[in-house]
């Protein structure tokens, strides 16, 4: 056994004893590796792990990595195919590029900060800023995320709104691989909103959540092969724009329920056995 693996172990049995979440949340960010053998996601998206991760290229064809430091950019092979496809549309659509920042660590598992979903390799969040030119590294590294939601106001910004970040989440919705994505319920409504034709079916996936008011968080659905990969429940039927979307307005008890602060108190859960033998594989 070499000294990375015997770390690995001191810190599994530390954790085993300690059994902190936060602990093992560190954890995961300390393994800068893919493990070895074929991609397998496991356990849920936001309770789970990442078997044969593939990296995804920082700088591809129409797309670019944000925060490439904090090694967020590994991924189910079909979660790196989706985000090269998407940037090769954007490129042929708008001569632009889509900034991609977190996907999930080398051997998936919960971020120390941040949401607590991305554990699977199957989630990956876009921003909401198409630039034209590339940005610097320095940019990439430390870059400014540019709001299109009034949080206070609950309304859109409308001079950050572009109107083509309705086709790019238009473009994502209809892939088959999608199951969900996830924007503030104002952009949802602003997406219900410049929907004219019949085509609403792909509004079904497009889910209103909290935080998102700078980037959409495209989750993709389990890949085939992942037999232990557990999947959501379909999102309700129809296009959620009517009460559904109503109940997110501030008035409402949705709100009282759902609030940040709120989510913030929820119990992480322990993972998936087989993620626990992912933290000290070589
Ligand atoms: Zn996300």
């Amino acid at each position: 056994m070499n000294v990375n693996s015997l770390c690995q172990l001191t810190s599994l049995l530390l954790l085993l004893v300690v059994g902190l979440p936060s602990y093992a949340s560190s954890l995961w960010e300390s393994i800068a590796t893919p493990s070895k053998g074929g991609p397998v996601a496991i356990g849920a998206y936001n309770n789970g792990c990442l078997s044969g991760a593939v990296a995804l290229p920082l700088n591809g064809q129409g797309y670019q990595v944000l925060r490439s430091q904090k090694l967020r950019y590994f991924g189910h092979p079909s979660t790196i195919k989706f985000i090269e496809y998407l940037g090769r549309e954007v490129e042929g659509y708008f001569q632009s590029r889509l900034l991609v920042a977190d996907i999930s660590l080398p051997r998936g598992g919960r971020f120390s900060t941040g949401h607590s979903s991305h554990q699977t390799g199957l989630d990956v969040d876009i921003w909401l800023r198409l630039p034209k030119k590339e940005l610097l590294p320095q940019e990439l590294n430390q870059p400014s995320p540019i709001s299109v939601v009034d949080l206070k106001q609950y309304r859109l910004v409308k001079k950050n709104w572009d109107k083509r970040y309705f086709d790019l989440v238009k473009m994502a919705a209809q892939q088959l691989e999608v199951a969900r994505i996830f924007v503030h319920p104002v952009i949802k409504e602003q997406l219900c909103l410049t929907e004219s034709s019949s085509d609403r079916l792909w509004l079904r996936k497009v889910r209103p959540w909290w935080g998102h008011h700078y980037h959409m968080h495209i989750r993709l659905r389990c890949p085939e092969g992942s037999t232990e990969c557990r999947a959501q429940k379909l999102p309700p039927v129809g296009d959620g724009c009517g009460a559904e979307l109503l109940s997110w307005r501030p008035q409402t008890k949705a709100f009282q329920k759902e609030s940040p602060s709120t989510k913030a108190k929820r119990k992480i859960k322990v993972p998936p056995k087989q993620c626990q033998q992912l933290l000290v594989e070589g």
